[in-house]
């Protein structure tokens, strides 16, 4: 981010740090970002700084998420947790229309589109890629979805750059992290040490530039020392991260592994529970349903989240299509890094790692594509369950 003008990049103090909140309020927006709730780190709307989850961490592995004191007062220093962004956008549950009886007909009204602004403070570099996905998804096509359409014309990105990697954390692999390369309005990066305890931001569109201009002169220019701590703090998290996925070819392994043994044997593991769907930023897959009033003058069409997971999700004349729990996860992973490539060019993975963490038996999607690389041993030498 060094190339960016002095001009859009101030450093806050610690002490200072306050005015940016009032500098989101001033320029119109509600703050969403990290609090703590229930012993996880989760995304809700803030009113002060002293919302923040100051002075926590998350500890995470397959199967596993405790939140620790870190020892020090940092603002951002944990990693992500069970909710992604997405939930801002396209929320778990939307009525999308309504219709009411009108004589021998019916009336129906799309849902209204407004709502408030969002400053989304906290974006992790993995969570601006799914937001791409999410993006391509939502309104990549020849038909866009209009309540996901319109909040994210209303939304501020404020990325926040990891100043560490997460027990599951692989966006280094996938190229998408820890570093900020863009998509974000602001770039903000914690300093804690050498020096005092301060904020480097960054503004990389207009928008972000319009907040640093609301500061009014508050905090300072970066200087040398700043910008380049402020890498070595990304390089840093970049070096910690012990998790990988290789992205190169897999598309084309999943293509020729559908019937490897190491399938059978993940699905045994699998409770079908629907946590790494519900979790995962870009999984977008959703049903719908219709709520009559009792009169039966009125009908509501909404939609929510649903799951490949999900027995039902595939249910075609009665029946489901995706019988058994080896079809449901084959499904979901040969789509998640394979055939999403067809539909969006793109991967439907962005190594965030929330499904390992998430996933009660501690499935792991990294471990699963290094078993599919290796050649299936001959028949009836597989460890079966
Ligand atoms: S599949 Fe897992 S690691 Fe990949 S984006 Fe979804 S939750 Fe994150
Ligand atoms: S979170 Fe784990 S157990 Fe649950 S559906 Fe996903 S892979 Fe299966």
């Amino acid at each position: 981010m060094s190339e960016l003008e002095p001009a859009s990049s101030r450093v806050l103090s610690r002490e200072e740090f306050p005015q940016l909140f009032e500098a989101l309020g001033e320029s119109g927006y509600e703050i969403v970002g990290p609090t703590v709730r229930d012993g996880a780190i989760v995304y809700d709307r803030l009113r002060s700084v002293d919302d923040l989850p100051i002075g926590w961490t998350d500890r995470q592995e397959a199967g596993r998420y405790r939140l620790e004191p870190r020892g020090d007062r940092a603002l951002f220093g944990y990693n992500v947790g069970p909710f992604t962004w997405k939930k801002f956008l396209f929320p778990a549950r939307e009525r999308l229309w309504t219709a009411t009886r009108d004589g021998v007909s019916f009336r129906v009204e799309p849902e209204p589109t407004e709502g408030p602004r969002l400053a989304l403070l906290g974006m992790r570099a993995c969570e601006l890629a799914g937001l791409a996905v999410t993006d391509k998804v939502f309104t990549g096509g020849p038909v866009s979805d209009p309540g996901y359409r319109a909040r994210r014309a209303r939304i501020l990105r404020i990325a926040v750059q990891c100043g560490q990697a997460g027990g599951t954390c692989f966006c280094v692999s996938m190229g998408t992290g820890p570093a900020v390369r863009g998509g974000a309005d602001l770039v903000l990066t914690e300093l804690l040490a050498p020096g005092p305890h301060r904020f480097l931001l960054q503004a990389s569109t207009e928008a972000g530039a319009d907040v640093l201009r609301c500061l009014r002169g508050a905090g300072r220019a970066p200087s040398p020392d700043d910008l380049g701590q402020a890498e070595a703090t990304v390089a840093r998290a970049a070096g910690s991260m012990h998790r990988s996925l290789d992205p190169g070819g897999v598309p084309e392994l999943l293509r020729e592994t559908l019937e490897h043994p190491r399938w059978e044997i993940v699905a045994a593991r699998c409770l079908s529970c629907t946590n790494c769907t519900m979790v995962c930023p870009t999984c977008f897959c959703s049903t719908h349903e219709e709520v009559p009033d009792l009169e039966g003058t009125k009908v509501e069409r909404w939609r929510r989240w649903d799951s490949c997971f999900n027995l039902g999700f595939t249910e075609l004349h009665g029946a489901p299509v995706r019988k058994s729990g080896l079809s449901r996860y084959r499904q979901w992973l040969t789509h998640k890094l394979g055939t999403w490539h067809d539909q969006f060019g793109m991967s439907g993975c962005i190594g965030c790692g929330r499904c390992i963490t998430w996933c009660p038996v501690g499935i792991d999607l990294t471990e699963e594509i290094a078993v599919l690389r290796t050649p299936a041993p001959p028949a009836g030498k597989e460890g079966k369950p």
